[in-house]
């Protein structure tokens, strides 16, 4: 069976820069793939980000059997469009969706061109799939795949148990041309490696921990060993929704990537608390390559860090900014812009991160995103249907209504990637340049904001 993974890039009439300004490997496709493959199949993955007009060509002359997309909230729209183009040159052609949105919103891809939908860890469901269709069987009660019964769809059963020593390795080799283009600024070429799935907080904005029902699956550190041994890339990003929880664990992981010999640039998710606790540990990782965290602050305001379940407070955000700086770790921090802000807000954001030095600030605006308690009650931007339009769910737009008039709102919101672009232009330098689309690099520069915004994106990545 031919099967094609498309990862799809995002509408450019709503984001006008596209997908330019980071573009990391599509590592769920590749954990999809090596399934695949794993099954005697012949797998193609097309990332649409950097061959964004190859999608009608490659159905043509790949002719695959199935296809499989898969996307947070933003590419839901998207997803759709790729599946109706497969649908209209391939008909007989199966189509799944998986990933995110799909787990925590099924209900969007229920819709003719679409055959299934998969939800949560998307490996051992596919690999179900395969087997039912090899039997020539049809596609139904898979746990955790929803097929359509009598035109309906049907949940085949709850997600199986869980176990992250199971699940293959990415597939590195599926996309061997694209790996020198993957890219996060300056860290390039870069590769995403897991070393736990779901995180032991509950931060209300957040819907990763109810991916996985609250619960936090470790990989066994000699797995993340042995796969990091094959990463080719001298960059890493550990995208764990929170690695630095246990820290017995991340020292021992530190100690055996040390005694392998493994040389890498280290990029992360870490909590301001989990940093505070072990700075042991930290200036360890600092030894061994780690050379940026990526730190959710999302607000300096202590009511809002209550509001959001955070479990931290602004004098812990400070401590915590500072400490990292004094190990040598850069920051790059997110911080959530509420759509209740005024000016006198937009003004206190600003002062802080100049006060406290922050490396790499970024920019999203609250959103009440599927899989958190919020409803959809207030959002503006919606589809003919009355679904929210996913398109505007990419954390750069306000799809709630904005205290200040939304024009002014979007002004100070783009006044933040304004004031601070020359941040991104003294931090590790040389390569921030050229991966902001070369040679532009005056402050201010439209192609410096751009950057700044797509690693925003990162942080969308995370939690939209
Ligand atoms: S924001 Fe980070 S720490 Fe909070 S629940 Fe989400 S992944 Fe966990």
């Amino acid at each position: 069976m031919k099967i094609l993974l498309v990862y799809p890039n995002a509408k450019k009439e709503i984001i006008a820069w596209g997908d330019k300004g980071a573009i990391a490997e599509p590592i769920a496709l590749e954990y999809i793939g090596a399934i695949g493959r794993d099954c005697g199949h012949e797998v193609k993955l097309l990332d649409l980000r950097l061959h964004n007009d190859d999608l009608d060509t490659t159905v043509e002359q790949f002719q695959p059997d199935m296809v499989g997309v898969t996307g947070y909230s933003m590419h839901v729209l998207r997803c759709l469009e790729i599946c109706r183009i497969v649908k209209r040159i391939r008909p007989e052609c199966l189509t799944v969706a998986g990933g995110h949105h799909a787990t925590l919103e099924a209900v969007d891809f229920f819709e003719p061109e679409i055959d299934l939908v998969v939800i949560g860890e998307g490996t051992g469901p596919f690999r179900s799939i395969l087997g039912c269709l090899e039997q020539g069987k049809r596609v139904e009660g898979i746990p955790a795949v929803w097929s359509r019964i009598d035109g309906e769809f049907v949940l085949g059963g709850a997600q199986a148990e869980f176990d992250i020593n199971l699940i293959p390795q990415p597939d590195r080799t599926l996309v061997p041309d694209d790996r020198a283009d993957y890219f996060i600024d300056w860290m390039k070429p870069i590769a995403l490696l897991r070393t736990t799935v779901g995180c032991p907080y509950r931060c209300s904005f957040c819907a990763l921990w109810r991916i996985m029902d609250g619960q936090y699956y470790k990989r066994e550190v000699d797995l993340v060993v042995e796969e990091l041994k094959q990463v080719e890339e001298k960059n890493v990003f550990i995208v764990d929704d929170e690695p630095f929880v246990n820290s017995k664990r991340m020292m021992l992981l530190a100690q055996e990537i040390e005694k392998a010999g493994i040389e890498k640039n280290f990029f992360s998710y870490c909590r301001i608390d989990s940093l505070l606790k072990d700075m042991d540990l930290m200036r360890y990782w600092a030894g061994i390559g780690l050379k940026r965290l990526l730190i959710g602050v999302e607000t300096i305001f202590d009511y809002e860090l209550a509001d959001y379940n955070k479990r931290q407070e602004r004098t812990q955000i400070v401590e915590g900014l500072q400490a990292a700086k004094s190990a040598g770790i850069s920051l790059f921090c997110n911080f959530i812009i509420h759509p209740r802000y005024t000016h006198k807000e937009f003004e206190e954001v600003i002062r802080f991160i100049r006060e406290n030095e922050v490396d790499y600030p970024s920019f999203t605006i609250w959103t009440p995103i599927p899989g958190t308690n919020n409803n959809y009650e207030d959002v503006i931007q919606r589809q003919a249907n009355g679904r929210p339009n996913w398109d505007y769910f990419d954390l750069q737009h306000p799809v709630t209504e904005t205290t200040l008039p939304k024009e002014e709102f979007m002004e100070q919101f783009e006044n933040l990637y304004q004031v601070f672009a020359s941040n991104y232009l003294q931090a590790e330098s040389p390569m921030t340049v050229t991966a902001m689309n070369e040679k532009h690099v005056a402050m201010g520069d439209p192609s410096v904001r751009l950057a700044m915004k797509v690693l925003g994106m990162i942080a969308t990545d995370k939690h939209g």
